[in-house]
């Protein structure tokens, strides 16, 4: 009998379709999920719970449009694939999303599609054979290269918007890394030699490094903050075409997230002894993250893209939001936001999530705009995705950018006068500098680029 073709999807356009590909490369017949929107949200939402919160709406609304695009009619649709997803985001109240999906689909006359639910540690060869280990490793290698691949092309093409002169330039390019590690992927591939070629055309867009820009540090639920799309009011693009540079977390910082919290609960688990093999697993798990995220980051051009260190980001954290404390970006956010602070990386935090999450919107939220409210440095603005609040979205984002740039001016200014430049002569500084490296990550004296550029002159 055929097997049924699986749908893969469940994180942004870039990455859905390299995991696709790199389930194909080891023999799974699989197709890539069609996009997460607001025409599926209401679908799925309109024969679901409605106080689900939208991530489960948004995915399992994917399938019933991708259903309907196939023209089979539902039953056979049904029985002629099944669906792999990572499932929640995590142990919150509202984190029933395999419930929802099977009730959404039941209702939709789709329920007899198969849903695979992994677990994001299924993801990790190194993991060693454990009850959340569901995928031969074969399979999870190719799933981890894609995974990673997917985060490098999608922060090289964050790093490049906001300095493009055109920005279809940066949207040629990020579909052609596309193109290039699907084509890899899907013959088993490594995406190395398709993340050289793309590091060679960003390299060639042209770019205008003598621009003062704000940057914005992104926080929030951890499935929104790496979709694209209706579900994030893809923010994230919007914010690099405004002219901002985003520093957002990736789903390689997920996974290591995940490392750390599976190592965690080991060692607290363990009375006498630490379970030396089980933590040795993980460690090396973690280090393959690593691994190949620095490999790929360096052949697309973004060596000073580093992953955040778990350990800091929860000792950083642990003050405010105790890292015990399980459920969506747990402690992440304030964190990062604390770290972002501390290392003057940042003149906004912007913390993206769904309309009342528990862990972003009723704790970190509570606690980042105490943290922030008397620094004149970084502003905080916490914005709540509907599905239908496209403008509002837009002015807020836009008045908060203001506000961010105009701090970015001043340190331009300061950075200009202890150099005894003027602001022509700052101009001229850094178009001289412009096939330069930018800054290398760590502590800033500015958070703007161009005047920690001349400052470290
Ligand atoms: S973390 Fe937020 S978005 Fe995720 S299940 Fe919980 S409430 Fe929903």
């Amino acid at each position: 009998m055929k097997e049924r073709t699986l749908l893969v999807g469940g994180l942004s356009r870039v990455h859905d379709a390299l995991l696709a590909a790199a389930l194909r490369g080891v023999g799974v017949d699989t197709v890539a999920l069609t996009p997460r929107t607001n025409r599926g949200l209401a679908l799925a939402r309109a024969v679901g719970n409605h106080g689900q919160c939208n991530p489960a709406h948004y995915a399992v609304g994917a399938v019933l449009e991708h259903a309907r695009a196939s023209g089979l009619a539902p039953a056979e649709f049904a029985s002629t694939h099944a669906w792999l997803t990572v499932g929640s985001c995590g142990p919150c109240r509202l984190a029933a999303f395999g419930f929802e999906y099977s009730r959404v689909l039941a209702a939709s006359r789709l329920g007899d599609l198969a849903i695979h639910l992994v677990d994001s540690l299924s993801f990790l060869p190194a993991r060693g054979q454990s009850p959340l280990f569901q995928i031969e490793p074969s399979r999870a290698r190719a799933l981890l290269s894609a995974v990673v691949a997917g985060d490098v092309l999608s922060r090289s093409g964050l790093e490049l918007r906001p300095y493009a002169v055109d920005p279809a330039d940066v949207d040629a390019v990020v579909d052609a890394g596309i193109c290039d590690l699907v084509f890899a992927l899907e013959r088993g591939a490594s995406p190395l030699a398709a993340i050289e070629a793309h590091g060679e055309r960003a390299r060639a867009v042209p770019r205008d490094r003598t621009r003062v820009l704000p940057r914005v540090v992104v926080t929030g639920e951890p499935w929104t903050t790496l979709a694209d799309g209706d579900p994030s009011y893809d923010l994230l693009r919007r914010l690099a075409n405004h002219g901002a540079e985003v520093l957002a977390p990736t789903a390689s910082d997920w996974l290591r997230y995940q490392i750390w919290t599976a190592k965690e609960d080991a060692r607290r688990s363990a009375r006498d002894v630490v379970p030396t093999r089980e933590v040795d697993a993980l460690d090396r798990a973690d280090h393959e993250v690593v691994r190949l995220w620095t490999s790929l980051a360096s052949a697309a051009g973004i060596d000073g893209a580093s992953l955040a260190d778990p350990d800091e980001l929860a000792e950083l954290a642990r003050p405010y939001y105790p890292p015990e404390v399980r459920g969506g970006s747990a402690h992440l956010e304030v964190g990062r936001i604390l770290m972002a602070q501390r290392d003057h990386l940042a003149h906004l935090a912007l913390s993206l999530k769904p309309f009342g999450c528990l862990p972003s919107s009723a704790l970190s939220d509570g606690i980042v705009s105490v943290l922030l409210c008397d620094d004149p440095r970084m502003r905080f603005l916490a914005i709540e995705t509907t599905g239908d609040a496209d403008a509002t979205t837009e002015s807020r984002v836009e008045m908060a950018l203001s506000a961010a740039t105009a701090v970015a001016e001043r340190e331009l200014a300061v950075a200009c006068e202890s150099r005894g430049l003027t602001s022509s002569g700052a101009r001229l500084a850094l178009e001289s500098r412009a096939e330069q490296a930018p800054p290398p990550p760590g502590r800033r004296r500015f958070a703007c680029t161009a005047a920690e550029t001349l400052w470290r002159e």
